[in-house]
Order: C-alpha cells, then structure tokens, then sequence
C-alpha cells in the first residue's frame, strides 16, 4: 500500500472536489472502514455520510426500550447549544456552572427530604452508573474505616441486592472486590423480601442496596419494609447496615406521583440516593446524581482537591473531564416545568403507560406482571400454552418491521426461564403514538397467530437486548 505522502494530498484541494452529487466523487465510493484515509473530504461529505449512515439506527422516538430522555423541547436545545462548549471539571473557569450544579444537588436533597437539604453534599456524574459506584465507594469506605476503629478485618466486604438488579452493582462488586450477595426475585415477589435480607447480611455487609424502580419490571422494592427488618436487626444484635436506594428512574417521579411513599431520606438508614437526569430527570444523555444524607457519609478520604485549574476545587467522581450542559438542561428542567410541571409530565407517562398495559393485558395472548403504575414502564409475558408457534422474541422483531424496539428477554436467574417483554413510557410518548402502537401490536399478534407452523427456533442470544 503506498504510503500518504503530505505533498500529493495538497495537491487535491478541497474545493475542486466541490461538485454534486458528492457520492459520485472517485474514491469516496469506499469509506474505509478501519483506518483514516490519507486525505480528508469536505466537511458536507462527511456529515452526509455518518448522517447517512445513522438512519439505519432505529429511530429514537420509536425507542420503547430505552429509559433515557430522546426528546427536549427547543429552548432547551437552544441552551444546549449554547453549552456544549462546558467542561464540568473547570469549576473556576466556569464558576457559575459549578453554582448551578450545587444548587441542582440541593434542590434533589430538598425533594428526597435530606434532613438538611441546603448543606447536604451530593455531585453530578454522567449517569447512575458512575453515581452508584461512587455512592458505593463511599458505603465501602465507610465501613472499612468504622472496622478499623474497631480493630476488625476489612478484607471481606459484601453488599446486598435483588437478583433483579441492574448491571451496574454486579459491576461495583467485581471492579472493587465486594461480595455481591444476591436476594433471588421469584413470580410471587418480583422484589427483594425483607425476611430475605435478613438471612443474608452480616457484619460484612456494606449495604443493602434497594431499586425504586427496577430495570425488568419498573417495580418499586419495599425500602421502608426493608429499613424497618434493618432496624430491628440493630435493636437485637447491633449491627447497623446502611441503605443506599438506587432510584436511577424513580428518583425523579416518585416525589411526583407517590408524594406519600416513604423511600428517601426521611428512612434514617438511607444514607444515600442515585438518580438518573437523562431518565425521568428529563435531560438528554449523559447526566447522572448521587446524594448523601449527611457530610459524614461521604468520607473526607474519598475527595480530592485539585490546584491544576486554579481554586482549590474539592472533587469526587471517577471522570475528570465531562460535559457540563446537561447540568445546565437539568436546572433548566427545574425552573421551566417545576414540581406542577414534572408531576404533569410523569403523570401523563403513567396514563399512557396504564392505557396501553391495560389494552394489552386485554387482549388475549398476554400477561401482565405490572401496569405502570410505580414507574410508567410495565411489562408481560405470553400466557403458558398460549401458543408454540411464536414466543415474545419473535413479536418484538415483527413489531421492528413498524419500526418499534421492544426488547423481549428473560428475567433474572431464578426465574430466567420466563420472558418478558417491556415498554418505558417516556415523556413524548404521546397518547395518539399509543393507539398507533396498539394497532402495530394487534397486527404483529394476527400475523403471528394466522402461521401454520412454528417461527424460525429464536433464543435471547439472538434478540442482542441489554439493559
Ligand atoms: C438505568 C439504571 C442504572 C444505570 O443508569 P445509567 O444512568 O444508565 O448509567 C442503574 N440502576 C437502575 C435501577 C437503572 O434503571
């Protein structure tokens, strides 16, 4: 292959390759894949074809699988653009950035009842994934140095959640070597039991990490239950294990739509809170919270301060560099729609959610494991016998032809012989979209019900869904 020689790309100048239509262009027939072509092409080439080529992705508003806000109105794109620019880290260069995000953290420690809400400590990070590492460093931490008060071992720290949990906290216990101690979810409790809890936690155990929300089935696990089991736990033999509640998608509707469920931090034991902003915070990709009851339960071990950037900027978080905009989206979000505002939009999710959850549970084939109304997000399985000629895989690919992604997969171990399909309702999901998905489903069902044998043999490793 020769080699790009600097002096012959010169020679092409952009401008004479100015002519239309551009694909016509020798040699930009072959876009090579994996490496850089030695000359460049002009810049409305190129944007044509990465534009062209992400059309074949699936279009985002037909996207039931996903949790993560895929539409803003326009003065939220305006800002966007206007802050794409903005490096979360510069917090001295871009002061008022910073201010905002603070004042984002007191606003979240306000709405989950943080005892202290105007002191309370809490950071942004690019989603609940770095949120819930971070929140679980600390639960870590924490336990590692109240045990060496005691003059204890610290090498075998655990931590405990539902078989149903979202990848994630598998990921904190095999990144940071704690055990994962998992509470099997079963069909007559999609959640983690608190008798359970309790015949697994021990003085290892760094916490107990409830989902309001969970991923499979937008069901909210019994924190105050658990707290309560935890208590007594205390009471009789002294051990007190913390609780950290993954509220990842619920965080930012539960304050709406269930004001009188107690799950935050009016539970003493709840020491700290995740949420996703680009979920129900309504924020595109990537933004993430995590807030701590007090400022004793982020150990001041954990926080670095940085002179680098000029200040002296105390910091916690796994990225260094991050975009700052959808900081900014959030407290747009917070200005713009309110507590009205966020209860109207979550609101509407849920109608849309328990209209469809209820068609569909009407019509036949299906049944429900939830409606939608804990998160807007409900899903169901394919009634036993129903059929042996199709399974929900086989749906959720005739569904794509109308270009609808609902992911169909198995539950978690335990129960992963059942199937379940799932659709997240998320602002935008209009009521009329709803009725022409409906009509979809039914279309997709009458195809697959009028076969006179059995679909193509389909498993989930094929269907290439993940959480
Ligand atoms: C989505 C989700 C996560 C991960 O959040 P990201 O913001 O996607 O990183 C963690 N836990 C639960 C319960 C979730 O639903």
């Amino acid at each position: 292959m020769p080699h790009w020689n600097p002096h012959k790309s010169q020679m092409k100048l952009p401008h004479e390759l100015s002519v239309n239509p551009m694909f016509a262009l020798e040699g930009e027939d072959a876009v090579p894949r994996f490496r850089m072509r030695d000359q460049g092409m002009l810049p409305e080439t190129a944007y044509q074809i990465v534009h062209d080529e992400i059309i074949l992705d699936g279009n985002a508003r037909q996207n039931l699988a996903t949790f993560v806000t895929t539409w803003m109105e326009p003065a939220a794109d305006r800002l966007y653009a206007e802050s794409f620019d903005k490096n979360m880290i510069d917090k001295d260069e871009y002061p008022q950035t910073a201010a905002i995000e603070e004042r984002c953290v007191h606003i979240l420690a306000d709405l989950w009842h943080s005892p202290h809400p105007e002191s309370t400590m809490g950071v942004s990070t690019t989603g609940s994934s770095e949120a819930c590492m971070l929140a679980g460093l600390a639960l870590k931490r924490r336990w590692q140095n109240s045990r060496k008060r005691q003059g204890k071992p610290i090498d075998r720290p655990n931590i405990v959640f539902s078989s149903a949990v979202q990848v994630v906290w598998e990921k904190f216990a095999n990144y940071w070597d704690v055990e994962a101690r998992y509470v099997n979810v079963t069909p007559d409790h999609l959640y983690m039991v608190p008798e359970q809890v309790l015949s697994v936690v021990d003085e290892n155990t760094i916490a107990v990490v409830p989902i309001l929300g969970v991923t499979y089935t937008g069901l909210y696990e019994p924190i105050a239950a658990i707290a309560k089991a935890l208590d007594d736990l205390q009471a009789r033999t002294g051990l007190d294990i913390p609780i950290h509640v993954d509220a990842a998608s619920g965080g930012l509707v539960a304050p709406f739509l269930q004001p009188d469920l107690v799950w935050d931090f009016q539970l003493p034991r709840v020491k700290s809170i995740n949420v996703s902003g680009h979920k129900y915070g309504l924020v595109y990709p990537g933004l993430g919270w995590v807030v701590w009851r007090e400022a004793e339960d982020l150990p001041e071990d954990l926080i670095f301060r940085v002179s680098y950037l000029g200040g002296n900027m105390p910091t916690f978080a796994l990225n260094f560099s991050r975009p700052g905009a959808q900081v900014l989206l959030q407290y747009y979000n917070f200005l713009r729609l309110g507590k009205d505002g966020y209860y109207a939009v979550q609101k509407t999710c849920q109608s849309v959610a328990q209209f469809l959850s209820a068609a569909i549970g009407n019509m036949g084939p299906f049944e429900l494991f939830t409606d939608g109304s804990d998160i807007p997000v409900f899903a169901w399985r394919l009634k036993d016998g129903y059929t042996s000629n199709w399974n929900l895989y086989h749906l959720s690919q005739q569904l794509r032809t109308y270009g609808w992604q609902v992911p169909a997969y198995p539950m978690p171990p335990n129960m992963e012989d059942v199937t379940i399909m799932r659709v997240v309702v998320r602002n935008g999901f209009s009521m009329d979209l709803a009725h022409l998905f409906l009509m979809n489903l039914k279309q997709a069902v009458t195809y697959l019900d009028s076969l006179d044998g059995p679909m193509p043999h389909q498993t989930k490793k094929d269907n290439g869904f993940h959480h």
